[in-house]
């Protein structure tokens, strides 16, 4: 068993933790809230009063933080130049490739090994140790970093090199993003056009429109039963978490010369979406300003 130093401690951080207490090993939890902490120790993990202390004595660190900006400021400030040579960094986070490559080049030159292994499956997922991690790195850190992603997701795939797992991370959520939106395009358009969307279900999940955001988040309620759209667009997967991913989409494509048109007026849909107020509502939710559009 390892000692794990565990950095951000938020919705999804805590129940990823809370798998790894539960596995045997030793977590010492850091989150700027204390009260995420508290619930860490409470399942029988160790209180950490700073990022520096986490990482003390561990041989694994783990990180799950917001965006590209706090991953820089607390491996830099905390970890690199601090924990010895060999330690295994392993950044959860979605955060943008430049920033994932940038943290893992300084880490390799202090003598430690780093993977970025950003995830799907949200809360849910995360609480059942059920996520899938997108994994960048050397083959050998990938081979280290293995065993403790498989406690807390179920599929783990190698992506390649350093930040190619926030790469394949953006490229997934942008397909999910403009899926969603051509999704609830054609069912409100099947409304107007007097089409039962039960019916257009019927087709479209087999015929060859069928597509995950259809089968498994249809926004329209009553088709899908675990679907949000059942439960008033209760996240999930909030409308800001997927503007967050198509933002990290449209940089990343201006960077390297993509061209993204869908990707883009999806980011621009859902940009609209969070600034009319409903960043906290599921992000399947988009139907309902494409309805009143
Ligand atoms: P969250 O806001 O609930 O948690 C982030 C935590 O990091 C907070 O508790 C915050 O206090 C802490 N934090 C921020 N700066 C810190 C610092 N310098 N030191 C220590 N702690 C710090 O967010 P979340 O939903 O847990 O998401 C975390 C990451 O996972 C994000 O990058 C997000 O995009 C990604 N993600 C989230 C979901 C989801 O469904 N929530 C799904 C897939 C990926």
């Amino acid at each position: 068993m390892a000692t794990i130093g565990f950095i951000g401690l938020g919705n999804m951080g805590l129940p990823m933790a809370r798998n790894l207490v539960k596995a045997g090993h030793r977590v010492q939890g850091f989150d700027m809230a204390d009260a995420q902490v508290q619930a860490l120790v409470a399942d029988g993990g160790v209180e950490a009063d700073t990022a520096a202390g986490a990482v003390d004595g561990a041989e694994v660190v783990i990180t799950m933080l917001p965006a590209g900006e706090h991953v820089r400021t607390v491996y830099g400030e905390s970890v690199i130049g601090r924990v010895p040579a060999g330690t295994l960094l392993i950044d959860c986070s979605t955060i943008d490739v430049e920033s994932a490559r940038a943290v893992a080049a300084d880490a390799v030159a202090a003598g430690l090994e780093m993977v970025d292994a950003p995830v799907s499956g949200g809360i849910a997922g995360a609480a059942a140790g059920t996520l899938t991690f997108m994994v960048g790195g050397p083959d050998a850190s990938f081979a280290r970093a293995e065993p403790f992603l498989q406690v807390m997701g179920k599929t783990i795939v190698h992506a390649g090199g350093a930040g190619n797992g926030q790469a394949a991370k953006i490229c997934n959520n942008m397909i999910l993003g403009i899926s969603m939106i051509a999704v609830s395009e054609a069912f409100t358009m099947a409304e107007k056009l007097g089409l039962d969307t039960a019916r257009l279900f019927a087709i479209s999940s087999k015929a060859s429109g069928q597509c995950w955001a259809m089968t498994n988040y249809c926004p329209v309620p009553g088709l899908v039963e675990a679907a949000p759209s059942n439960r008033n667009f209760t996240p999930g997967f909030t409308a800001s978490m997927m503007l967050k991913d198509l933002t990290l989409a449209e940089d990343a494509s201006e960077a390297v010369h993509a061209a993204t048109p869908l990707g883009r007026e999806a980011a621009r849909l859902y940009r609209d979406y969070v600034e009319s107020g409903h960043g906290a509502v599921d992000f399947s939710g988009i139907i309902q300003m494409l309805r009143e559009a």
